[in-house]
This record gives C-alpha cells, structure tokens and sequence, in this order.
C-alpha cells in the first residue's frame, strides 16, 4: 500500500465580493420599491413594521382569471371570500371588479351589508349560522347554503316564522383524491347523505332547493381533483332532477386555489411545485361543457379566495438587532413577530433586502420582537450580514394574514395601498391603547389599589 504524499496545509484567505468556496457573496436581489414607490418613503410615512397592499395587483390578478374562465364559460360570477382579506378596502376593489361577496359567519355578513353589498348579492357559507342571521338573509334573499341537517330545520324553522319559502343550496364533500379528505363540511356524496338532505329539503313547504356547493380543500395542488369535483356535482344535480324533479340553478365551487407562496415542508420552489391558474380553471370549464348541453348550463359561482390576493400583500419590516448565539448560529431581531404574521406558522415567506448588501451568506434565523421563544419568524433564512437597519420585504402576505394576526404584546401596525395611480393611502391606522381597552370593564372594588 503507497503512502499518502504530504501536504502542507495553507490558510486561504476567502476575500468577501469575490468568488469563493462559499459561491458568490453580492446579494443583487433586492426591491428598492412596490410599484414604483420607494419601501423608504413608505417607511417615512407610516413607520415599521408596515402592511403594503398593491390595487394594481389585485385587479390584474381578478382579471386575467376572470377572464381565463369567462372565456371558456360565461355564465360564471366570482364572490370574493371574505375570510381570507376582509379589509373594507380590499374589499371594495374586487366589489368595483364585480365580485359577489361569500361570507362564512354573521360579522362577516353584517362587515359586506354595511360596505353596501345587497343581501341578494351575498354568498352565505360556514357551518353554523345563527337563526338571527338566517332571518336577515333570507329576508333579504341571500344566496345560502346549508351544511348539516340541524341546519336545515333550523332554516326551516326560521322561513317558516317568517312566512316565506326560500331557496337554499347544500355544501357537499366528496373524495376528489385529495387526502386528508375535507369531509366536516356539508352533506358527504358517497355515502347518500346529500341526497338524503336534498329530498328532505324538497319535503318542506318553506324551503326550496336550487344550488350546489362544494369547499375541497385550501392550497390544492392537483387540478385534476377540480375535475372530478364539478364532474361528481354535475351526477347530483343530474340524478335530483330525473328522480326528484329538483332543478338545481347553480354550482357553487369553493375556492382552493395555490398562490405563488412556498409551503413549509415543499423542498421545490413555488415555480416548480405550483401548477399554473389556467390548469385549474381548464379542469372545470372542459368538465361543465363536456358533461352539459348548453341549455343545461348552470350559473357558476367561484369563490376563489388565496389566489386572488396573496401576491398583492407585502409587509415591510426592519433589522433592530444582531446576535450570535452560542451555537454559532447567526440571528437577527426585526420588529414584526409572529402575532401579525399568523401565515408564519406555514408559510416560508419570500424575503427580499431593500439595498444590495456584499457578504458571505450564511444561515440565520430571523426573530419577532416578542418575549416569546416561538416568535420565530424564518426558521432557516439564507442571508449575507445584515446590518442593523436594513429593511426586509415579506412576500406573499396578502391571503389570510391580515384576518387571522393577533392583537398580543403590541399594536397591530398600519396597513397601506399603493393605488393604481400611484399614490399610499392608508387603509388601516395602527391600533391605540383605547382600540384594544375599549370593550373593558373593571369592577368598581378592583378600582382601587395603592403600592
Ligand atoms: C375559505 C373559503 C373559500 C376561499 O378559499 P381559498 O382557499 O382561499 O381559495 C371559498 N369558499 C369557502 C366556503 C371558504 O370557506
């Protein structure tokens, strides 16, 4: 056996801005703006952290799948889900696009009433709504559909106290090869308790049904389950004409549609793993005109939530602090946490620096000002040494961010539009002391105290 020839060792030093072992170390990918407007002089104006909600996004998003759908099948009306950004602003630009609204709970019906949307133009789902809210919807004809039979008595009951016949639909699950299958919500198709639902419906005196409505799952990656839902819902309607001489007037889809974000857990890049728009839209247009004869067709509504908005939302935070902690890990503090970053639980945001910054890049971990261990905002962030002050740009927090955050520890901060003209408004101030002590009360014996 030879020997091994001897080497000297050598210290080589790595010079930062060139080529080294640790592969190229200027940081070029960084936004000095949103939609042309400086992150700086949105910082100026409304601080850090800050929300930025792009308009121009919005509408080009609603657009172009509206406009994918619309022309593979007209009778289409899309209804903007309110849970998933129900800020009055955002609201209102996919109300101006033509957008129904679909609300799940009594404050949202009452949130999209107040902003001036019809009952009739109301889309009510959720698998609990109230008798009081039954009442104002149907009185005021709001498309609603029905999720368990409870709910179908207490509908009953309530058209009945207010001498009227309604029309409701039902929410339907169903295996579209889609697991862990999404069977809380509605009446299940393969084990006949749709139909049950449906022909006890068509016993009652007060209550009529027209539509279907179907909710598979949320950030579905496969477009073919879209096809086999509108394909199992299309037999329904079908089979509850020619044996109960129902007619069934439209076909609700819930939304489910994947925004461009990256799942915790996804090892491939949103560009890779995400299917494009077009496919899902294809999967339920080729399957409606395929299976129906162009008089058959029903109205469809499409309540696509996420992928409509997640890519319109920034949030615009900053560097406060660097440390390194006693395992070598690098870490930074910046001043947004966990509790307004609610899709942080999931979501691996995009992070984007608001200037070019040389160095080796390193993995870091990047935490939330709270006084929480878990306020961990990017787990495993790969990024060159940040100096205190640099802003980061999360990316996509449109979708169910700014419903779902918390006020916990600290204020909610301000959330902003970029218009299409150009110009902030602010959409939403940042929370005071007397936003959130406003609904308490204190005894009159705890009153008083002296220390
Ligand atoms: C949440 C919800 C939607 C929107 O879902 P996305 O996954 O955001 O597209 C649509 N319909 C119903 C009934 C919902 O609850």
């Amino acid at each position: 056996m030879s020997k091994a020839i001897y080497v000297k060792p050598v210290i080589k030093k790595q010079e930062t801005g060139k080529m080294n072992k640790f592969g190229s170390v200027f940081h070029r990918n960084y936004r000095d703006s949103i939609d042309g407007v400086k992150i700086n002089d949105i910082v100026e104006r409304y601080g850090s952290p800050v929300f930025v909600i792009s308009e121009t996004e919005i509408r080009n998003k609603y657009r172009q799948i509206y406009r994918e759908f619309s022309s593979q099948y007209p009778h289409v009306q899309f209804t903007w889900s309110y849970k998933t950004n129900y800020l009055d602003a955002v609201c209102c630009v996919f109300h101006q696009e033509g957008e129904l609204a679909e609300v799940v709970s009594e404050f949202e019906y009452q949130k999209a009433r107040r902003l001036g949307v019809p009952g009739n133009k109301i889309v009510y789902n959720g698998p609990l709504k109230s008798k009081a809210s039954l009442k104002i919807a149907f009185e005021e004809d709001a498309i609603v559909n029905l999720d368990n039979f409870d709910e179908v008595l207490r509908a009953e009951e309530v058209a009945r106290s207010i001498g009227k016949q309604v029309h409701v639909g039902i929410r339907l699950n169903m295996d579209t090869g889609i697991y862990p299958q999404w069977s809380r919500f509605g009446f299940n198709l393969e084990n006949q308790s749709a139909y049950d639902a449906a022909r006890r419906i068509h016993m009652s005196k007060h209550l009529n049904l027209n539509g279907l409505h179907s909710h598979i799952g949320t950030f579905i990656l496969d477009p073919s389950a879209y096809a086999i839902q509108v394909k199992k819902m299309i037999d329904l309607r079908r089979t509850l004409e020619t044996e109960l001489s129902i007619s069934i007037d439209y076909l609700d889809f819930g939304g489910g549609f994947p925004s461009r974000n990256k799942l915790k857990g996804t090892y491939l890049p949103p560009e890779v793993a995400i299917p494009n728009i077009e496919e899902y839209i294809q999967a339920i247009t080729s399957t409606l005109t395929a299976n129906l004869l162009p008089e058959e067709y029903p109205t469809v509504y499409m309540e696509t939530g996420r992928a409509m908005i997640d890519e319109a939302g920034f949030l615009i935070t900053t560097i406060e602090g660097v440390k390194r902690m006693p395992n070598g890990v690098k870490s930074y503090i910046i001043d947004a946490g966990i509790n307004i970053l609610y899709t942080s639980n999931w979501y691996n945001f995009k992070v984007e620096l608001d200037r070019p910054v040389q160095g080796t890049y390193e993995n870091a971990i990047v935490y939330g000002p709270l006084c929480m261990n878990i306020d961990v905002v990017l787990e495993n962030a790969t990024l060159p040494p940040l100096p205190k002050g640099v802003r980061l740009i999360l990316s996509p927090m449109g979708a169910y961010n700014m419903t779902q955050w918390m006020q916990f520890i600290s204020y909610r901060p301000a959330i902003v539009m970029i218009m299409e003209d150009g110009t902030i408004e602010q959409i939403r101030r940042p929370e005071q002391l007397e936003d959130i002590v406003g609904p308490e009360f204190v005894p009159e014996k705890l009153r008083q105290f002296s220390l």
